[in-house]
This record gives structure tokens, C-alpha cells and sequence, in this order.
């Protein structure tokens, strides 16, 4: 059961931390409850950043829906400096110490810097937060050559808008092939089309081992000229609060269905929280929007409610480029693949199989289909492949 002690204080004002506030205060909790942010932006959505947000600049198109947290405390441009677990208190960086009784921690993650770029004469940007979006957008001219290293997800989006703003683009990959994290070979061999056709340079399994002045040197020789770049490469757990505390971390704090840590009295939810998977029975950080919003409200629930069920929805991300909708849950790839719809037609979806159980799936521009996987994927099945095949028939076979 998980511990209903109060005061409640969540540290981090992202959509974790603002999910589980708002599902606490929706649920009938009307105790005191504290939210610790150290940024010191209004609540805002990160997935544009990456997107429309360089090309509009629409800061109020992006903010957070804050209406359940009348009633909060909010405390901006404040840090959590230390966990005091036996006095439980918080040490905060103005000074403060904040009493709690349940601790929710929604630290986030941060952009990894890339120490292969030091010696590089041209900037160097990571795009995490709305300050970070904004300076990119500022150097994001037209014509302006406009180097990505990384093609996973957001490193891709970027490429897409710097291309529609008018940049050259050149993306440095170490895998063989785009988005190899999170989609099968065939979508990664589809986007990776889509960016070549849109004049893009792609060096896959290529690493930077030097800077010129100018630009950057590959592993092979190639020396790419830049007028900036984008390290894209992924990110690291927000995790050292609760280490120094000595709750139980390994990149991530480690959480239970319910977001319970190893520390009584202290949650962890959103991009922070290390978690089973429940497709693949992993445990890992599950960085996407969904998960954030979801596990957060989740926690919340097991909080108000001892009966409420653990945490179990199929992970789920889309990403955006160029006119490419991309959607994909539960594993990037199975023993087999299985091709709904026509490839060519840029409307399909690719579902994977272990044996008869349906264990991940991946959408382009087919959202009517992805909304049906989402929650097929896990299950078992003894449909005929022509039956998953048949574009009208999805509803038939759950
Ligand atoms: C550019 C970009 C594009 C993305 N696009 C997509 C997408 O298309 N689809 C998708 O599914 N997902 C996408 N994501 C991922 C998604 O946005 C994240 O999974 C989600 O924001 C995680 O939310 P969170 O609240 O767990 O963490 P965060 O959003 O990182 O929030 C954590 C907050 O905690 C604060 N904090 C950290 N430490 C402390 C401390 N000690 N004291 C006080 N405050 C602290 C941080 O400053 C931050 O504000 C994208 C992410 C980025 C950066």
C-alpha cells in the first residue's frame, strides 16, 4: 500500500510532476501540497520545442494546463539541494526546509553533452528547455549549415525543422540506421528516405573524432563543415537527489507499479523513474510524453486510493517530420514483422510478433490504426496474418 502521509511536496514542474499535482487535487486530496520547480518558465510542454515551437515561437500555444493547481504551492525558480530521509525534509536552494510526509520526485532528465565537440570553434546547443529552444531558434538562420549529431527521435525532428527553415543539414550517426532505439529496420529505412529526399547528408556509423576550425572530423576522414551544432544524443536521469539520499538508483530511480522507491514515503514518476516495461518485462526509463503524464496521474491514484491497480500501460511516442506522423508502441521490433496498408502510399503501419503475441507496432500517418494497437499490443492472438493485413479489419480481431 502506498503511504499516505502529508504534507505532499513534488519536486519538478514538468509534466510529471504537474500530472500527479493535478491528479492528487482531481482525486479529492485537498491537504497541503507543495510543488518545487527550479526553472523559473510557467509549466510548458517540451514535444513542440522540437517542432512547431522554432518555427512559431508560440510561447502560450505550449504552456501546461495549470487550472487544477489552485490550490498548490508553487515554488519557481527554486532547486531540491538534499533529501533528508529520516527528518524527511527537503533542503531547497533559497534557503528553506520543506517538511513532507510523501516525496514525489519528477526530476526529469537533462541533455548529454557530448565531449567529442569541445574543441569545436562553432556553438554547440542541446535542446531540453524552452531557453534552450529559444537560442537554437535564434541561430537557426536560413542557408546557415546546421550539423545534428544523433538520429534518434529528436535529433530527426531537428533535422526536419532546420530543414524547413531554410538550413543544410548533416546528421552524424554512430548505429547503422536512423531511430534505432525506437522503431524496426523498415521504418528507420523509410524516414531515413524521407530525410535524404529532402536534401539531407546522413554519415551512419560515423563518429566525431576532431574539430577544425569550421567544422567537425569523422571517423572516416570526412570533414563536415558547420555553422552550428546540435548534440542530439540522448539524455541522462535527473537521479543524484535521490542517490545522495541513498534510495535506490541505477540512471533512474528504481519505482514499482505504484512509483514507489526504495525510500518509504518517496515516489518517483515521469522520465526520472526506472520501471518495468510491461511489454517486454524490462526495466528501464520510459522517456516519452505519455509515460510522464500517465504514470504521474497513476501514482496519484495508488496514492488516494489503496485498491487502485499498478501502473501497466503499453508505453507509447510519436514523433513529427517533415509530414510523417510516426507513432509506436510497445517493442521496436519482434521476431516478425507483419506490413498493414502500403508502404509506398506513406500510410501504413508495421506490427511485430513473438510467436502469436502482438509485442509492438509502429504507425505512419495512420493514427486510426495506432489508437486500436495501442491497446493490442501483449495480447495473444490466433488471427490469420491476412486477417491483420485486411486494412478494415482491426476491430474485428480484438
Ligand atoms: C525537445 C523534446 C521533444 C520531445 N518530443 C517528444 C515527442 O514528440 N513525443 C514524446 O512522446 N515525447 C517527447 N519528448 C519527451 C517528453 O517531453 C518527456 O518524456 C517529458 O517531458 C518528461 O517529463 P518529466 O516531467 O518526467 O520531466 P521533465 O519534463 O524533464 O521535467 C522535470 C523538471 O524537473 C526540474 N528539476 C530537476 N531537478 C530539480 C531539482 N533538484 N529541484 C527542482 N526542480 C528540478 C527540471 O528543471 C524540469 O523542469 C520530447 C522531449 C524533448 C526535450
Amino acid at each position: 500500500m502506498t503511504e499516505q502521509a502529508t504534507p505532499v511536496v513534488v519536486v519538478g514542474g514538468g509534466l510529471a510532476g504537474i500530472s500527479f499535482a493535478s491528479a492528487l487535487r482531481q482525486g479529492g486530496y485537498s491537504g497541503p501540497l507543495t510543488l518545487v520547480g527550479e526553472e523559473s518558465e510557467a509549466p510548458y510542454d517540451r514535444p513542440p520545442l522540437s517542432k512547431a515551437f522554432l518555427k512559431d515561437a508560440d510561447e502560450q500555444k505550449i504552456r501546461l494546463d495549470v487550472s487544477r493547481l489552485a490550490d498548490v504551492d508553487v515554488l519557481r525558480g527554486v532547486r531540491a539541494d538534499a533529501i533528508e530521509l529520516a527528518a524527511r525534509s527537503l533542503r531547497l536552494s533559497d534557503g528553506q526546509r520543506l517538511p513532507w510526509g510523501t516525496l514525489v520526485l519528477a526530476t526529469g532528465a537533462r541533455a548529454r553533452d557530448l565531449p567529442a565537440l569541445q574543441g569545436t570553434a562553432r556553438p554547440v546547443f542541446t535542446l531540453r528547455t524552452m531557453d534552450d529552444a529559444r537560442r537554437l531558434r535564434e541561430a537557426l538562420k536560413p542557408g546557415c549549415k546546421v550539423l545534428l549529431v544523433g538520429a534518434g527521435v529528436i535529433g530527426l525532428e531537428l533535422a526536419a525543422t532546420a530543414s524547413e527553415l531554410g538550413g543544410e543539414v548533416t546528421v552524424v550517426e554512430a548505429q547503422p540506421r536512423v531511430m534505432a532505439r525506437s522503431v524496426p529496420a523498415t521504418l528507420s529505412a523509410y524516414v531515413q528516405q524521407r530525410h535524404l529526399a529532402a536534401g539531407a547528408q546522413l554519415h551512419l556509423s560515423r563518429r566525431i573524432v576532431a574539430c577544425f576550425d569550421g567544422g567537425v572530423e569523422l571517423d572516416d576522414g570526412t570533414r563536415v563543415p558547420t555553422d552550428l551544432v546540435v548534440a542530439g544524443i540522448g539524455v541522462q536521469s535527473n537521479d543524484e537527489l535521490a542517490q545522495a539520499a541513498g534510495i535506490r538508483c541505477n540512471d533512474g530511480v528504481e519505482v514499482d507499479g505504484f512509483g514507489r522507491s526504495s525510500a518509504p514515503g518517496v515516489l518517483a514518476i515521469g522520465d526520472v523513474a526506472r520501471q518495468v516495461e510491461p511489454v517486454s518485462g524490462q526495466v528501464m526509463r520510459i522517456e516519452t510524453w505519455s509515460n510522464a503524464q500517465m504514470q504521474g496521474a497513476a501514482a496519484a491514484r495508488a496514492w488516494l486510493d489503496a485498491s487502485a491497480p499498478p501502473y501497466a500501460e503499453n508505453p507509447w511516442f510519436w514523433s513529427d517530420q517533415y509530414e510523417l506522423r510516426i507513432q509506436g508502441v510497445g517493442m521496436p521490433a519482434g521476431e516478425r514483422e507483419l506490413v498493414r496498408g502500403d508502404v509506398a502510399s506513406g500510410r501504413f503501419a508495421l506490427l511485430q510478433f513473438n510467436g502469436d503475441r502482438l509485442v509492438g507496432a509502429a504507425c505512419v500517418n495512420n493514427a486510426r490504426d495506432f489508437g486500436a494497437l495501442r491497446r493490442l499490443v501483449g495480447r495473444r492472438f490466433d488471427a490469420t496474418d491476412a486477417q491483420w493485413a485486411d486494412t478494415a479489419d482491426l476491430r474485428k480481431i480484438a
